[in-house]
């Protein structure tokens, strides 16, 4: 006892005393109340040894968590106590309690060395900070770590042994329980046998997972669960089918009757959290066909995982951000649904024998069967995306990027500069009093020792100088060579060139966009918004109109159907069309235009017909002329054809109708029955008895 007084001095006492209880779970909190009187006892320990009632602070607040977590609040608030200084001593029933996790346990020791902190259990007070004790106290946190270690091993050697046997209970799946014997049955409930069945037709009448939820919805079918934890644990609850569900159901080989053990392994990562991984099946541990009664037989259980297998391939494979794969869509694994926040996923379509990629946002829609959320069209999206890359990597702004980095570097010169001066002053002063302290009469004590100690504070400032200098030095080396410069903006000429180089495979591209782009989200509205952010943190928005559907996509625009009509004035549909094309303006789909898809239009848009529009300026067909001037149509063609008449034509068969004959109009002629006249400088002889010239 002289030997603890000893520790336990008057800097300790001045410090707070820390009490920490635990106990592991929270039946353990309840039924070993033995010990946790116990540890609260250990508070009489601590006054005992000097310390005040109101300075022992009780940290209670891990009592229900297991020492081998790592999310322990009181354990971390006595590390910080311990570490600040605020504790002299820390007491436990064990010490081993403290943390039953080696790690924990011997920081906490290295903490309390440092702070001087005394550790208290009911066998003794020890010092940390004293080697005898330190080993101790490690011994006891290792032999701790070693008793949970052997009560694990032979707690799961246990279960190993049953489980091979095939005894092992565990809790069943919903459906099959275990009767008064210990033995597996169908539940008993015929609801719930309904149920499976029921799940187990449908999956194989419709082969997915997603139709069965979907025909689940639309027969109201609630399904049961079993409550897993919680104050309802073991009930049944009926909810809705959900996708997941039916993948566990479909994945449970023990509704094929089978006894299995070992199908998930969980392990401890790097961050202290616990991952459940899924072993393939000829890693499990046991697998007892026909161990117990079930739904199904084992080779429609192994049908069922197949055509999951199938569908998981063709479905669900872009469903998280995987590796970049052959299909064109850019971004694939890169895009974020604007309104509910999920992961996108690509379909494709193949229109004109091209995939047209469209991304979807699907997750809830599968999960319960529901409308997806939404889906955007995916070739203007991608093809946005590129110009935008094309853009940000062009040689103007790379330029401007350098040219901004060499002003920074001009002045990270400038400021050098002065950083050297201040060490050249430190040193020239550092060099004055070395100096001055060679100089002085050794014998003069009082003096040398000033100077000396002068010459020390320069030299330490001279050293303080030089060490800031050479760390900002080498901060702002951070420059580019005029190799790097260059090699930067031959890939602003390169990205271009290669980003549209057909050569370039859809995957390269993908994992060049990988490298550029962070995410993008989409959001479908009026428009369609693209919020990209670049790596690096600088972001963009664009805003894209949504492509027209297929039929629109084939309309002519307006303002064409508005020209052939102005056109129809004075042109026939052959001419318009010529016109058209030569305007450099095409059909709805792109196709040039002809004369029939002009008469088309004409008729589909109603327009007034030109063979209308010349009838309405006066125009006479061929009898109307003939009988006007009194002669034959016959003549009314020749008179035409040497261009007595003038005619305007209404179809592309040639047929016109003629202009009101005038004043100046030909008269029938009597006589002669040949006329020769001069026509464009040639000779014309022609039968024209009844032609008589005006002039
Ligand atoms: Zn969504």
């Amino acid at each position: 006892m002289n030997d603890l007084h000893q520790k336990v001095q008057a800097s300790h006492l001045k410090r707070n005393a820390y009490l920490y209880v635990r106990q592991s779970t929270l039946r353990q909190v309840f039924e070993n109340t033995e010990s946790t009187k116990r540890q609260y006892g250990l508070r009489q320990r601590a006054v005992a040894l000097g310390w005040t009632e109101e300075r022992v602070i009780v940290i209670d607040t891990d009592l229900g968590q297991s020492g081998a977590s790592s999310d322990r609040e009181g354990f971390q608030r006595l590390v910080s106590e311990v570490g600040m200084g605020h504790a002299g001593i820390v007491l436990g029933l064990e010490v081993s309690r403290l943390a039953r996790n080696s790690m924990d346990w011997h920081r906490l020791l290295e903490i309390c060395a440092l702070t001087a902190t005394l550790i208290c259990d009911e066998d003794g007070v020890y010092d940390p900070a004293h080697f005898n004790d330190r080993l101790l106290l490690g011994l006891k946190g290792t032999m701790s770590e070693a008793e949970l270690h052997v009560l694990r091993a032979r707690l799961q050697g246990g279960i190993l042994n049953k489980a091979r046997r095939g005894e092992l209970e565990m809790r069943p799946p919903v459906g099959l329980v275990y009767n008064s014997e210990g033995v597996l049955v169908l539940d008993p409930d015929r609801q719930v046998q309904h149920s499976l069945r029921w799940l187990f037709s449908t999956f194989a009448r419709t082969g997915s997972a997603c139709a069965t939820v979907k025909a689940a919805r639309q027969e109201h079918l609630a399904f049961p669960r079993r409550c897993a934890r919680g104050a309802h644990k073991g009930e049944l609850l009926w909810a809705e089918l959900d996708h997941s569900q039916v993948l566990s159901v479909l994945h449970n080989p023990r509704y094929a009757g089978a006894f299995v053990y070992g199908r998930s392994q969980s392990r401890r990562s790097v961050d202290g959290a616990t991952r459940v991984q899924r072993m393939p099946q000829d890693e499990w541990i046991t697998l007892i066909l026909d161990a117990h009664e079930g739904y199904i037989c084992w080779d429609e259980f192994e049908r069922n995982k197949q055509r999951l297998h199938g569908s998981a391939q063709a479905m669900g494979a872009d469903r998280r951000r995987g590796p970049p794969r052959e299909g064109p869509a850019l971004l694939q694994g890169l895009v974020l649904c604007g309104r509910c926040g999920k992961r996108m996923t690509v379909r494709y379509h193949s229109r004109h024998g091209q995939l047209c990629p469209e991304y979807v946002c699907q997750r809830e829609g599968i999960e319960h069967g529901e409308a997806i959320c939404q889906r955007v069209p995916g070739t203007g999206v991608d093809q946005a995306i590129g110009a935008l890359l094309v853009e940000a990597i062009n040689p103007v702004a790379l330029e401007v990027t350098l040219a901004v980095q060499r002003e920074l570097q001009s002045r990270f010169d400038e400021a050098d500069r002065l950083r050297h001066a201040h060490v050249e002053r430190a040193q020239y002063e550092c060099d004055l009093a070395q100096r001055r302290y060679m100089r002085v009469d050794p014998d003069n004590r009082l003096v040398a020792d000033s100077l000396e100690a002068q010459w020390n504070e320069k030299l330490r400032a001279f050293g303080e100088a030089s060490e800031e200098y050479a760390r900002r030095r080498e901060q702002d080396a951070r420059v580019l060579t005029d190799e790097q410069r260059s090699a930067i903006l031959s890939l602003a000429s390169d990205f271009p060139r290669l980003w549209s180089d057909p050569g370039t495979a859809d995957r390269d591209r993908k994992r060049m966009v990988r490298l550029l782009l962070e995410d993008v989200t989409l959001n479908r509205g009026e428009q369609i918004s693209l919020q990209i952010r670049f790596k690096g943190g600088a972001s963009r928005t664009l805003l894209l109109a949504l492509p027209l559907c297929s039929w629109k996509q084939h309309v002519t625009p307006s303002a064409i159907v508005d020209q052939i009509d102005r056109l129809l004035d004075n042109h026939t549909t052959a001419q318009i069309a010529d016109i058209l094309n030569a305007r450099g303006l095409t059909a709805g789909a792109g196709a040039s235009f002809h004369r029939r898809l002009v008469a088309r239009l004409v008729r589909d848009y109603r327009l007034k017909p030109r063979l209308e529009r010349l009838r309405e300026r006066g125009m006479l067909t061929l009898s109307e002329v003939a009988s006007a001037l009194q002669v034959t149509p016959h003549t009314v063609k020749i008179w035409l054809r040497h261009g007595l008449l003038r005619a305007h034509p209404y179809s592309d068969k040639n047929e016109c109708l003629y202009e009101p004959p005038g004043e100046d109009a030909p008269r029938k002629a009597q006589g002669a029955k040949l006329a020769m006249r001069r026509l464009d400088g040639r000779v014309v002889v022609e039968r024209a008895k009844e032609v008589q010239y005006a002039t």
